[in-house]
């Protein structure tokens, strides 16, 4: 299957999201998604324009909305493998709300957030993950804010997979994407991304010297530990943190559709579907 779209990557040379490009790609390929069962859903941001390089039922969206864009897709269409793709910009700031709901819904995509720790797309402005001090064009005195965590948000949202790769280390990411897509949940993978054109602190260098892999005795059903991997100061911890069995939202969501059948005549049926997901408005 080609997977490549016509549509060349715009990103600038150097830009750590062409190995996360290579990695989702082979990821494809060596798990045979047909494309007409594949949906990449983003927001804005660099990483987000993903979704014109890959073949697919793919929706570009608005910023910070790809999450609940992408909960629709699959509940229209359980069948679809549906991919979420955005940056730290759009999933931490403007998004930031919809993770935990998502979350805890529990639906069986992937979400990949693309971290850059800058908003490259606008040409260098502070984001949710820049380091504190860090300079740059809002921040031209250094940023007075410490930046969030992403794993351990999404270990505290209550994600059942929670990952973490480097976009230079595109064969553990290419594991990675196709361990979360075999997860029957909400997977989602923290990658490191760095800019080499806006970013002059999360350079590759700076990664590559504080990148280590989780150590394979790692039980990723053990919350408390996963949580301890993702607070370590002087170390960035890639892999698998945590995973763990539950109901996913369109299961729990099926059960309760179930109870309206039978009996129930097609109009009364329609009504309540249509109260069920008003819910979701
Ligand atoms: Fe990549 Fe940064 Fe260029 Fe955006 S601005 S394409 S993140 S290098």
């Amino acid at each position: 299957v080609e997977y490549k779209s016509e549509v060349k990557p715009t990103w600038c040379p150097g830009c750590g999201d062409y190995g996360v490009l290579a990695a989702f790609i082979r990821a494809l390929g060596e798990m045979k998604i047909p494309t007409h069962k594949l949906s990449i859903v983003s927001g804005i941001g660099c990483s987000s324009r993903f979704p014109h390089f890959v073949r697919g039922y793919n929706l570009h969206t608005v910023h910070g909305r790809a999450l609940p864009v992408a909960l629709g897709v699959k509940i229209a269409n359980p069948e679809i493998e549906v991919f979420v793709v955005g940056g730290d910009g759009d999933g931490f700031a403007i998004g930031g709300g919809h993770i935990p709901h998502v979350a805890r819904r529990n639906p069986d995509m992937v979400y990949i957030i693309l971290d850059n720790a800058i908003y490259g797309l606008t040409k260098g402005q502070v984001s949710p993950t820049s380091t504190l001090t860090m300079t740059t064009t809002t921040t031209p005195y250094g940023a007075i804010e410490p930046p969030i965590n992403p794993v351990m948000l999404l270990l505290a949202y209550g994600a059942t997979f929670v990952a973490r790769g480097f976009s230079s280390n595109t064969k553990q990411l290419t594991q990675l994407i196709i361990e979360a897509t075999r997860h029957k949940g909400f997977a989602a993978i923290h990658v490191i991304s760095p800019c080499p054109t806006f970013n002059m602190e999360i350079t590759f260098d700076f990664v590559r010297e504080k990148v280590v892999e989780i150590p394979p005795e790692h039980d990723p059903t053990n919350k408390l530990k996963a949580f301890e991997l993702a607070m370590a100061q002087d170390k960035i911890y890639t892999g698998i943190f945590y995973r763990e069995e539950r109901p996913t939202f369109e299961s729990n969501l099926e059960k309760i559709i179930s109870k309206f059948d039978g009996a129930i005549d097609e109009a009364v049926k329609k009504e309540r579907l249509e109260k069920l997901f008003d819910q979701f408005a």
